[in-house]
């Protein structure tokens, strides 16, 4: 019996497999078309201050008809297509801070950016030409790196942020607590806010071990001189604990998923109207 489930089992991992090669080859396609195409649009999630309550920005989020971010891009990176998806973010996101500007609204847009981009020479210096070319102060453009992308190659890596930082735009350092960095890193590196991962905000009104791991990161990373987000923020439970412990701002369902422009605009609205004394 045992021999018979082996063979099953193998029959039926093999057709899982062709399946998911199979699926992967068609999104490879379909995705190819789509950076053709520019078939994308940028989403915008703001980013809040907890002590004001104020809108200091937002992140831009690709988003593709076909398949999630989580899907398409780590794809993308594997199959030559990132550079071009990275260059549409970037000018899509450079264009609507311009026509921001142009109805006198002034909104930093931080930009993913991916291992693969990061890490090639001179990028930082073909994106400065780019922002460069839309008129922008780079304090309206920031940038965020993964922890994973920084500890790949942290010397490399801190150099990088520094000459961005350097330039004047701002530095995230995202999905921070999911990759293995150390505080000896993040003392020498530019970046000017650490968003604690999703991961960590989940359990936080329900594990006294996630809230104190989440407090405790508050306060070394304010120890280091820096700005603490947290992400994935749903409840007011959690927000209620972030307040309390001194965390800076949050991003999250609990205010607004990602929204397209016209969206977002209206949200910032009657967000706007609700804070008013
Ligand atoms: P990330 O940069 O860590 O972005 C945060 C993700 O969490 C986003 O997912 C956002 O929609 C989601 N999120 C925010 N608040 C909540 C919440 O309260 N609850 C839940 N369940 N989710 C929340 P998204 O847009 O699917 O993006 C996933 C990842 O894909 C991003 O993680 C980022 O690593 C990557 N990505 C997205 N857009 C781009 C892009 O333009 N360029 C690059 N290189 N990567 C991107
Ligand atoms: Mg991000
Ligand atoms: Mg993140
Ligand atoms: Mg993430």
């Amino acid at each position: 019996a045992a021999k018979a489930n082996g063979r099953n089992g193998y029959q039926f991992y093999s057709d899982e497999l062709s399946q998911e090669i199979r699926r992967e080859r068609q999104l490879i396609e379909r995705l190819t078309v789509a950076v053709a195409d520019s078939s994308f649009e940028l989403f915008y999630q703001p980013q809040i201050e907890l002590s004001s309550k104020r809108l200091i920005g937002v992140e831009a989020l690709i988003r593709w008809s076909e398949a999630p971010p989580s899907e398409f891009i780590p794809l993308a990176e594997k199959n030559g297509l990132i550079n071009q998806i990275s260059e549409w973010v970037l000018k899509t996101a450079c264009q609507q801070i311009s026509d921001w500007r142009d109805q006198g609204f002034e909104c930093k847009v931080s930009i993913n950016l991916s291992a693969v981009q990061f890490y090639q020479a001179e990028f930082d210096l073909m994106y400065a030409d780019i922002i460069d070319s839309y008129n922008l102060p780079p304090d309206l453009i920031g940038f965020e790196i993964t922890e994973g992308t920084l500890i790949r190659n942290i010397d490399d890596a801190i150099a990088t942020v520094s000459r961005l930082s350097d330039r004047g735009f701002e530095i995230s350092l995202d999905d921070f607590g999911t990759g293995y960095s150390s505080f000896s890193y993040l003392k020498n590196l530019p970046a000017k806010t650490i968003k604690i991962d999703k991961s960590f905000i989940d359990d936080l009104a329900t594990s006294d071990l996630d809230a104190n791991l989440v407090s405790g990161m508050i306060s070394m990373v304010h120890s280091l001189d820096m700005k603490v987000l947290a992400e994935g923020v749903e409840t007011t439970e959690q927000l209620q604990l972030l307040k309390q412990y001194q965390c800076d701002s949050v991003q999250g369902f609990v205010f607004s998923e990602a929204k397209n422009a016209k969206d977002f605009f209206e949200w910032l609205q009657v967000f706007e109207a609700e804070a008013k004394p």
